[in-house]
C-alpha cells in the first residue's frame, strides 16, 4: 500500500456539506501512517466545528474498510486545526441547546427492538401533528437504519449548512408541514455506515443539536431501536421531555416493551413515558376497512399497558398501504382512510396529554 493509493480511497469520501468535494480535495487529511498490518488516517478539522464530521470519519473508515486487502486494520483518528484561537476542545462535543431552546416538546419515540413500526409510527405520528396545525420536527436518531429519507420521499435531498456567530448548522428539509432531519441524508446510497458506540452518540446529537429547528410544538426523536448505552447517552445529552413506546401486541414483546420501560424509569434517566402505541394491533384488508382480524391476539397491548402501569396511547392496524406509502415517500397519515385517521387520533393523543 502506497499513500497515493490511499488518497485515491479517500477520494470516495465525500463532504455533502462542501460542495460534494473529497476530503482529499478539501485537504483534510493531515496525514496517513502505513504500517505492514494495517493504516492509520489522520483527518484534519478546524476548530469551528464541522457537523459532518462524525459523518466523515465513519465514512472514511468504510471506505478503508472497503477497499484494504483482507486482514489490513484500519483506523481513522481526528486532530483540531488551530486557525488562530488557543485550543479549544473536541470540536463535537461542545453542542449546546441553543437550537432547541424554542421547541415546546422534544419526546422520543422508542422500541425495545426493531421492526416493531417504530419509524413508521414516528413519520406518521409528525404528518399527522402538522395536520392538526402544530409546528412539528423529526429527528431521525436511528443511526444504524434511517429510514426518514425513504419514508418522506425526500431522499434525493441534502439539507444546506449555513453559518451562524461562526458556527455551522444545517437546514431541516421540509415536506408535508414538516421539519425532517437524518443521518440518511449524508450518506452515498447503498454505503452502510461504520459506527464505533462514541461516534454514533455525536453524530446523533449532531443530528439534533445543530440543526436550525426554529419555533417547534413537538421535536419527535426515532430513537435508535433496543435499550443500551447509547439511548442512555441521547437521552441525557439531549432535553427530552418524554418518551412515547411502540410495539406489536404479542405476549413475547412484552419482554422487549418492559426494558424500554425501565430505560426510562431508570434513575440515571428519569423521564415520563406519556404511553405505548400498539401497532399491527389488528389486520384490516384493504377493500373491507370495516373487518378487524387479530392476527396477533386481541387486547396484546391493553393488558401490556396495565402491566407496565402506563397508557395505551392509540393502536394501528397493519394495512397494506402503511407500508405501502411508507415505501412510496408519502406517508399514510396524508390520507382520509380509516388508518390514517387512526395516526390522526393517536396524535391527538399525545398533544392532549401534553399540552
Ligand atoms: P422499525 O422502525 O421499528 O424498525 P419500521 O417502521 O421500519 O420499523 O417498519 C418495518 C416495516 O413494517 C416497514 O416496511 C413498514 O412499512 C412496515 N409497517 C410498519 N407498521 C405497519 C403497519 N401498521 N401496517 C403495515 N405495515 C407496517
Amino acid at each position: 500500500m502506497t499513500e497515493q493509493q490511499i488518497l485515491e480511497i479517500l477520494q470516495d469520501v465525500r463532504h455533502p456539506g462542501r460542495g460534494d468535494k473529497s476530503v482529499v480535495e478539501l485537504g483534510m487529511v493531515h496525514s496517513i501512517d502505513i504500517k505492514e498490518d494495517g493504516v492509520s488516517v489522520t483527518l484534519a478539522f478546524s476548530k469551528r466545528r464541522d457537523p459532518l464530521s462524525e459523518y466523515l470519519i465513519g465514512s472514511a473508515r468504510a471506505a478503508l474498510v472497503r477497499a484494504l486487502p483482507e486482514g489490513m486494520k484500519s483506523e481513522v483518528l481526528t486532530t483540531v486545526i488551530e486557525e488562530s484561537a488557543p485550543k479549544k476542545k473536541n470540536n463535537t462535543m461542545d453542542l449546546d441547546f441553543e437550537q432547541v431552546k424554542d421547541i415546546k416538546h422534544i419526546i422520543g419515540i422508542a422500541s425495545g427492538k426493531g421492526g416493531v413500526g417504530k419509524s413508521t409510527v414516528a413519520v406518521n405520528m409528525a404528518v399527522a401533528l402538522a395536520r392538526l396545525g402544530y409546528k412539528v420536527g423529526l429527528a431521525d436518531a436511528d443511526v444504524y437504519g434511517p429510514s426518514v429519507p425513504l419514508m418522506t420521499g425526500t431522499e434525493d435531498t441534502a439539507p444546506n449548512a449555513v453559518e451562524e456567530d461562526g458556527k455551522e448548522y444545517f437546514l431541516p428539509i421540509e415536506k408535508y408541514g414538516v421539519k425532517w432531519m437524518s443521518i440518511g441524508y449524508f450518506a452515498q446510497k447503498g454505503q452502510a455506515l461504520i459506527w464505533r458506540g462514541p461516534m454514533a452518540c455525536n453524530a446523533l446529537k449532531q443530528m439534533i443539536l445543530q440543526v436550525i429547528w426554529g419555533e417547534l410544538d413537538f421535536l419527535l426523536i426515532d430513537m435508535p431501536p433496543g435499550t443500551g448505552d447509547i439511548h442512555i447517552s441521547l437521552v441525557s445529552d439531549v432535553p427530552m421531555e418524554g418518551a412515547v413506546i411502540v410495539t406489536t401486541p404479542q405476549a413475547v414483546a412484552l419482554a422487549d416493551v418492559e426494558k424500554g420501560v425501565n430505560m426510562f424509569r431508570n434513575p440515571s434517566v428519569n423521564k415520563p413515558i406519556y404511553g405505548l402505541v400498539e401497532n399491527m394491533a389488528w389486520f384490516t384488508p384493504e377493500e373491507l376497512p370495516e373487518n378487524k382480524y387479530y392476527i396477533f391476539g386481541k387486547g396484546g397491548g391493553i393488558a401490556m399497558a396495565d402491566t407496565l402501569g402506563i397508557d395505551l396511547l392509540g393502536q394501528i392496524p397493519i394495512v397494506q398501504s402503511i407500508r405501502e406509502c411508507g415505501d412510496s415517500g408519502e406517508p399514510a397519515a396524508l390520507g382520509s382512510r380509516p388508518d390514517s385517521l387512526a395516526f390522526i387520533e393517536l396524535a391527538k393523543a399525545l398533544a392532549d396529554k401534553l399540552d
